[in-house]
């Protein structure tokens, strides 16, 4: 499929014009960072199995009725989406404590939460991406009102669906973060989910060890990053136990395509 120009790059993926207008082509790359750029790092074959999870997760929000900006799979690192402009916020939801709420609140990690809650940061990497209020969207219109409704609302089903998937492949949520985009269709617009979902964006430890199985495998040098990304794809069954999914070339072997032929 043709790529156009580059519009956008950031730290994990890249974004090319798509083959028609309104499609985007969104490249998957092994780059790392942690606490705000300070720390990188290239972890080889991480790009590829995050376009598969957030493929195969996308697809699976799709069938239960959440729009999203993916269309399809182009290759090993590339998938089609849909262009959209993204809303300045990052949706964080929690299920039990980690990270930055265990310093904001003083809780220790892994103390499970009174219910899952929801929270917005404002997308600014000069700010180090604040926490910010629902009054804070409204009052600099970074979301209408209406708009932190649906995010609030697709941020809890996208949760409930993503704790049931994971748990039945021993993986317990902890936390993940969402980005939405607005889509423009003639005098129309809606909200999508956009971005990845991948264990770049989401707290993953097994159920009976808490052995951490995402990116804070980079966080705190706990070794074997991609490996951990790897073991979420097998349990998730978008690899084989014998695939490495990392090889450019011959690719992984298939075994849950989503009715899609098999690359
Ligand atoms: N997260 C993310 N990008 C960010 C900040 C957070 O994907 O820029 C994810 C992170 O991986 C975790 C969740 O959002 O799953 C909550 O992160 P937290 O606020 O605890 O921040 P952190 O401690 O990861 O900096």
């Amino acid at each position: 499929m043709a790529r156009g120009k580059q519009i956008y790059e950031g730290k994990a993926k890249i974004l090319y014009e798509g083959p028609e207008p309104g499609t985007l082509i969104q490249f998957f790359k092994d780059d790392a960072t942690a606490f705000n750029a300070q720390k990188k790092a290239v972890l080889e074959g991480k790009g590829v199995l995050n376009n598969r999870i957030s493929e195969f997760v996308m697809l699976g929000l799709e069938r239960i009725g959440i729009p999203t900006h993916f269309i399809k799979r182009i290759n090993m690192r590339e998938q089609l989406i849909r262009h959209v402009e993204i809303v300045p916020l990052e949706v964080v939801v929690r299920n039990v404590a980690a990270g930055s709420i265990c310093k904001r609140l003083g809780l220790k990690e892994g103390d499970p939460l009174p219910r899952s809650v929801v929270e917005f940061y404002y997308k600014d990497d000069k700010l180090g991406d604040p926490m910010i209020s629902e009054d804070h969207i409204t009052a600099w219109g970074w979301a209408s009102p209406q708009e932190i409704d649906d995010m609030m609302a697709y941020a809890l089903r996208v949760n409930d669906y993503l704790s049931g998937l994971f748990a039945a492949a021993h993986i317990r949520l902890i936390d993940f973060k969402l980005e939405f985009g607005r889509q423009y269709e003639n005098d129309m617009v809606r909200l999508i989910l956009a971005d990845e979902i991948s264990p770049d964006g989401c707290r993953l430890w097994d159920l009976d060890t808490g052995e951490v199985m995402d990116k804070d495998r980079f966080r705190k040098d706990l070794g074997d990053v991609v490996e951990g990304y790897r073991e979420v794809a097998r349990r998730l069954g978008v690899l084989r136990n014998d695939d490495e999914g990392t090889g450019d070339k011959s690719g992984p072997k298939l075994v849950r395509n989503n009715g899609e032929a098999p690359s």
